[in-house]
């Protein structure tokens, strides 16, 4: 028996995919969502979101997603616990291929993320999220309101974090593992010229020092050129070393950036160069890459998708 033709399916469940499902099941669409290793997305790594519209007081990431994924499968969103490992984008209707089996589609809306790039360094990842270790100043930031905190990286990311959060930090150390910044011009003058800025050059994380208990307590610098380690007192670490989306199973077929991302296509935020087929949150954004410009562009995508099928007579 040969599998059904989905109106819509959407990859990914963080906030760009989910909104899309909010509007496509409401549309009566009733979209399939395939999620991947990471239900929920990248909010379900931080603590506390203090800047989703409509929550005066914060809430918890995971919650929102949560509450997000309710509120799609109420208008009859469907999720399966899928990974999609190739797709065929060259004729109708759009084929994709998981481990388990083949999907066949409509249309099809990518919402695959990007995934923060991280050291590896003992204690990183057992401090990440709310114990101190953090990809997001623009989520966490106010967190620090007067504490040292550390940036680790010297392109326009880290250069954005740390000037963000001598907002709310006492001090800033930029840690970088060269002895210039990748940064745009413009970005590294503002940096340089912080007074609350330290750079600390020729010099990668080797270790996050904390407890269980309090979380995060410093950091182990090692000099790449000296080798000498030495220690930083901070209560807060921002990894700001890149991020990489994650477009690889489609890049063959759609067209991506120098760095991977989604380039869409006419003008839109959302259109690819194959009809019915969008993108839509941080796997086609490395500009804003905020939960609520994701959810916009899973709106947009969702739309777009909605009038092809019209379009179509589907
Ligand atoms: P990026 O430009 O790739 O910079 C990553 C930084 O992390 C580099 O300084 C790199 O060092 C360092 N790094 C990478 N791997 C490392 C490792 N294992 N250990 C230590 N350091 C490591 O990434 P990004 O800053 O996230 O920017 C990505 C893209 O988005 C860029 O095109 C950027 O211009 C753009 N962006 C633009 C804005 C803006 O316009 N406002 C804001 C953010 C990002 P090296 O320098 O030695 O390679």
């Amino acid at each position: 028996m040969s599998s059904p033709i989905e109106n819509v399916v959407i990859i990914g469940t963080g906030s760009a995919g989910l909104t899309a499902a909010v509007y496509t099941g409401r549309a009566n669409l009733a979209p399939l969502l395939l999620e991947g290793t990471l239900p929920g997305g990248q909010l379900t790594t931080t603590s506390e979101v203090e800047n989703f519209p409509g929550f005066p007081d914060g809430i918890d990431g995971f919650q929102l997603m949560d509450s997000l994924r309710k509120q799609a499968a109420k208008f009859g969103a469907r999720f399966e616990q899928a990974r999609v490992e190739s797709v065929d984008f060259s004729g109708r209707p759009l084929k994709l291929r998981t481990g388990e089996r083949e999907i066949l589609a409509r249309t099809v809306i990518i919402a695959t993320g990007a995934s923060p790039r991280l050291m590896g360094v003992p204690g990183e990842k057992e401090y990440f999220g709310g114990k101190g270790v953090t990809t997001c100043a623009t989520c966490d930031g106010a967190f620090y309101r007067n504490m040292d905190v550390v940036v680790v990286g010297g392109g326009d990311s880290a250069c954005e974090e740390a000037l963000f959060l001598t907002r709310f930090a006492s001090k800033v150390t930029l840690l970088h593992r060269r002895d210039a910044l990748r940064a745009s011009k413009i970005m590294a003058e503002r940096t340089l010229a912080h007074s609350k800025i330290k750079l600390v050059w020729n010099s990668v994380l080797a270790e996050v020092l904390g407890t269980t208990q309090d979380g995060v307590s410093g950091v182990k610098v090692k000099n790449v050129k000296t080798g000498a380690e030495s220690v930083i007192p901070c209560k807060g670490v921002f990894m700001a070393i890149g991020h990489v989306p994650n477009t690889q199973p489609f890049a063959e077929m759609l067209d991506v950036d120098e760095n991977g991302y989604f380039r869409p296509v006419n003008g839109s935020q959302v259109k690819t160069k194959v009809p019915g087929v969008y993108v839509a949150g941080d796997c086609a954004d490395h500009v804003y890459r905020q939960a609520v410009t994701a959810a916009g562009m899973g709106c947009q995508a969702a739309i777009e998708a909605e009038r092809w099928l019209a379009e179509h007579g589907a």
